[in-house]
């Protein structure tokens, strides 16, 4: 009985590991490596196993760099079932359908040029029908409820609040009479997040596999940032021009328009035309709305006077590219939530090339920046940034709201871990090297705890507890 660690494995994205239990073999995630070209070529790679040897994947939510290779796991062999929770089966139809359709029209331009050239074609990573593929896999479960997955192996999923459907994954393992209990963090959310439910507590596991993104680090205070956005959109209303946000469109999105909807009185949002313009963000809102039941007491309780999407008065659901052109139309007076969240491409870019240049305009950016990203450059205050060819001068007001993330800080993840008695050993993943190295001093203080950083290679025998990488003792 062993587990691999091969994706996230000293890095953020790409989460993927694999858990051996009576010659079975388990995926945890199947996630899709991000962040630039040069790393996201390494999503082409062989599989560091045979995909067809997989009997099972267990997915922990619907996040594409956790689930973004499922399709191309199916293309390579792979035929078993796909484990994750209903919520999440649902959110995969969008973003895995995305994803394919983002791969193949990114390869159909780039062949346009190659065929200009004389040069062989390129084909997609995956197409739209190796994610069709890997959707009818998809198996739905619900919070708490045991299921054996292979023989000898029971998964438990239970409420991680990072997003919809996100599961923190309990795992009993039995091989000749020994039973380990493995449990798998998944993403974890912040405590007191809007609309989701807290991290669900635990309390025992002979081993625990851990995210570390936010290791050694706070978020600022969510009441105050959640007065701070008030604050911005009173501002903007005195400046009487309109509100830019980019958002993601699964979590973010959904968590402002719960914002908006809890404070509507107080921030005078009737004073304001919302607009979602977003296909996706608007199919991640109606899922969202389909299932009340995984919502928190707060939200449950907002949501008993509302009947039907979409719940705000002034929200208007832009779905069409001529929805999406008609919203130019407002000088001022417009909210405007689209995606990309980090502007690197979408319907947002529209928007900031028509209001970015008017100094009463207003962008909102409540995630985070990545290096390189037109968003980066302008939560740095560029004078000046390019937007499909044309130079734009940036007059608008450009906001940073932190404290919004969907992941819990250094504080929420020793909270979750907390309630493990005794302390069980810690692997850690999901995590850049510093902020991994953050959270192994923080649990070592603070509970006594081994913790381990883990790398790609690196195995666990889970009865022995021996460590090796590539075949050699740690
Ligand atoms: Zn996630």
């Amino acid at each position: 009985m062993n587990i691999e660690f091969f994706g996230a494995a000293g890095e953020v994205t790409g989460s993927c590991h694999i858990l051996s239990v009576n010659n079975h073999r388990i995926l945890l995630d199947c996630g899709m490596i991000q962040g630039g070209r040069k790393a996201e070529a390494r999503n082409r790679d062989p599989f560091p196993f045979d995909a067809s040897a997989i009997d099972a994947v267990v997915l922990s939510h619907a996040h594409i760099d956790h689930s973004g290779r499922l399709p191309l796991l199916v293309r390579r062999g792979f035929s078993g079932p796909i484990w994750t929770h209903r919520a999440s089966q649902a959110l995969c139809h969008i973003l895995l359908e995305d994803s394919a359709r983002l791969g193949e029209n990114d390869t159909e331009r780039k062949n346009r040029k190659r065929v200009r050239q004389g040069k062989e074609p390129l084909q997609p990573m995956y197409t739209s029908a190796d994610a069709a593929a890997a959707l009818r896999l998809t198996r739905g479960l619900r919070y708490r409820e045991p299921e054996e997955i292979v023989p000898g192996v029971t998964v438990t999923f239970k409420d991680a609040g990072h997003i919809l459907g996100s599961c923190v994954v309990e795992i009993k393992a039995t091989e000749k009479n020994e039973t380990r209990t493995i449990v798998f963090s998944g993403d974890l959310g912040q405590y007191d997040t809007p609309i989701l439910c807290d991290p669900e507590a635990l309390t025992h596991a002979d081993v625990v596999l851990m995210e570390s993104t936010y290791g050694g680090r706070q978020h600022r205070d969510r009441e105050q940032t959640i007065a701070e956005l008030g604050q911005i959109i009173k501002h903007a209303k005195e400046t009487g021009g309109n509100i830019m946000i980019p958002a993601f469109a699964v979590g973010r999105s959904q968590e402002l328009l719960y914002l908006f909807g809890r404070h509507y009185d107080e921030w005078q949002m009737d004073d304001w035309k919302i607009y979602l313009d977003s296909p996706m963000a608007i199919e991640a809102s109606e899922i969202y709305w389909d299932h009340p039941h995984l919502y928190d007491d707060e939200a449950t309780k907002l949501r008993k006077g509302v009947r039907d999407m979409p719940p705000l008065k002034n929200l208007t659901l832009s779905k069409s590219a001529d929805d999406s052109r008609r919203i130019n139309r407002h000088k001022g007076g417009a909210i405007i939530l689209a995606g990309s969240g980090m502007c690197s491409g979408g319907r947002i870019l529209h928007h900031l090339k028509h209001n970015l240049w008017r100094k009463q305009n207003h962008v909102v950016f409540v995630g985070y920046q990545a290096k390189g990203s037109l968003g980066r450059r302008l939560v740095e205050k560029r004078p000046y940034v390019r937007i499909h060819g044309d130079n734009i001068k940036v007059a608008a007001h450009v906001h940073t709201v932190g404290g919004l993330s969907a992941h819990g800080d250094e504080l929420d993840l020793a909270r979750w871990y907390s309630s493990f008695k005794p302390s069980p050993p810690v692997y850690l993943v999901h995590g850049e090297k510093r902020s991994a190295r953050k959270l192994k001093e923080k649990f070592s203080d603070e509970f006594g705890a081994r913790v381990t950083l883990t790398d790609p290679g690196m195995k666990l025998d889970l009865i022995t507890n021996k460590l090796t990488s590539r075949g050699v003792p740690l």
